[in-house]
């Protein structure tokens, strides 16, 4: 199986593709958090990364489909995968078809998570992750509090802010967002691949609604 999450920043899509990549028993390769892997490592990829990051811009495209080409072709997604976060424009979609052709591979499933945007600053100021990668649970100060303010309920580690996820950058996020990834809806949409999800509402009803269509749209196996 493998599927595509399309959504603005903040629509859920990290916290439900953990959840189904669990569920379905497949890789879930998220492009933020490979990216912050490659800062933090201080990798060539990282370095030339963190400056977009920073300030809320995409990262060259080449980066993204080099270190896209190199986990898709790799043992790991032989039996499918779960995409979080790329493509992020039509370039990059572009390049995912090739590499796809060449993989002898196609999408099952595009969905999209639509959540209105007077949701998308409160839930992307508001979050906060483990710091323990290992565990990397996601919380949110007002939707989803931890028991204990600061301190992660599943291991105890404390609780962390994306630092782009402060206000100053939200609105060059979406701005990102609305100028260049919207656009892959009516890409995914003329390749009858698309599935719109409510992102709204409480994760479990969304996980829900997300593998009802899995189920009844996408033909799923496991
Ligand atoms: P995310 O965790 O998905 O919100 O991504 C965090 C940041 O990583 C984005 O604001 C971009 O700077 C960068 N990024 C993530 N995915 C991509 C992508 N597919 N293309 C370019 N930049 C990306």
């Amino acid at each position: 199986m493998r599927i595509l999450f399309l959504g603005a920043p903040g629509a859920g899509k990290g916290t439900q593709c953990k959840r189904l990549a669990a569920k379905l028993n497949l890789p879930h390769l998220s492009s933020g958090d490979l990216l912050r892997e490659a800062v933090k490592q201080g990798t060539p990829a990282g370095v030339a990364a963190k400056g977009f990051m920073d300030k809320g811009q995409l990262v060259t495209d080449a980066i993204l489909i080099d270190m896209f080409r190199e986990r898709l072709s790799g043992p790991s997604c032989a039996n499918g995968f779960i995409l979080d976060g790329f493509p992020r424009n039509i370039a990059q979609a572009k390049a995912l078809d090739s590499l796809l052709e060449e993989l002898n591979a196609q999408l099952n499933c595009v969905i999209n998570l639509e959540v209105d945007d007077s949701l998308l600053s409160d839930r992307i100021t508001g979050r906060r992750t483990c710091g323990n990668k290992a565990c990397a649970q996601v919380f949110h100060i007002k939707f989803a509090p931890p028991k204990k303010e600061g301190i992660c309920d599943d291991c105890g580690a404390e609780l962390t802010q994306r630092s782009d996820d402060k206000e100053d950058l939200v609105a060059a996020r979406l701005k990102t967002y609305r100028e260049q990834t919207q656009p892959l809806i009516e890409y995914y949409g003329g390749k009858g691949s698309l599935q719109t999800v409510s992102g709204e509402g409480e994760p479990d009803q969304i996980f829900e609604a997300i593998m009802t269509t899995l189920n009844t749209n996408c033909l799923i196996k496991k």
